[in-house]
């Protein structure tokens, strides 16, 4: 009873009172964004990412991870400015599975603030949901954010129908390699011939890469030159 009362009644009646709460420690924060300074502060920012999947590396030494360097990925390189940890993790359950779409400017912000410029693309695809999930959920996060950061940037153009999602996939924890690659196999279609193009393809977190790498391989079948992923945090490897 008391969790429910803290979790659920408290900032119901504190977002009442005060539109302007912080969404994590529910106190009133000052600006117009629901995250005060102090939760701000506990963000922990991927300062030393893996040049291609932007894992978080001990050092600089390398540019590249050691998966990385064995076995290159589909996609380009990944940006994600952020690392997912416990503040952010419970920022974007909210904003993925609690309705709470008032958080996509506050986390396209949180983008925007680690990368001032975004690198040049000809498109921004949102990873699609598969029409089920998405129509359950009301929307779909991942575009979210893409028209938020181009809100930003008005140039960014926003394709939300290049991709497609053939079916929908299992959550990938707990699988192994192969799992996720059958869980993966053939789940996007590219619907355009995208020759040349250099896409930028918008998911909310980057975990194993298995997403990430069957968009691009489908992408770049259908002639892409460069795929690149923007997320907004990233997972350390299992384990660390
Ligand atoms: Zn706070
Ligand atoms: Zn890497």
């Amino acid at each position: 009873m008391t969790l429910i009362v803290v979790n659920r009644i408290l900032p119901a009646l504190l977002g009442g009172l005060f539109p302007n709460h912080c969404c994590l420690c529910q106190w009133r924060c000052p600006g117009a964004q629901p995250l005060c300074d102090g939760c701000r502060s506990e963000l922990l920012a991927n300062s030393v990412p893996c040049q291609r999947c932007a894992l978080p590396l001990a050092t600089s030494s390398s540019a590249l991870c050691g998966a990385c360097l064995q076995h290159p990925p589909d996609f380009d390189r990944v940006v994600a400015p952020w690392l997912y940890g416990e503040y952010l993790a419970y920022l974007l359950r909210c904003w993925k599975f609690e309705g709470e779409q008032r958080l996509t400017p506050l986390l396209a912000g949180l983008w925007r603030q680690q990368v001032p410029t975004p690198p040049e693309v000809d498109a921004i695809v949102p990873v699609p949901l598969h029409w089920l999930r998405q129509w359950r959920r009301g929307y779909n996060q991942a575009e979210l954010l893409a028209r938020a950061l181009q809100q930003y940037w008005p140039g960014l153009v926003v394709d939300t129908g290049l991709l497609l999602r053939n079916r929908p996939t299992r959550a990938q924890s707990g699988m192994n390699a192969l799992q996720r690659s059958r869980n993966l196999s053939e789940a996007f279609t590219a619907r355009n011939r995208c020759a040349n193009l250099r896409v930028a393809v918008v998911d909310d977190v980057l975990t194993t890469g298995a997403t990430a790498g069957e968009v691009a391989r489908t992408l770049k079948n259908a002639g892409a030159s460069h795929v690149e992923i923007w997320c907004l945090a990233r997972t350390p490897s299992p384990g660390d």
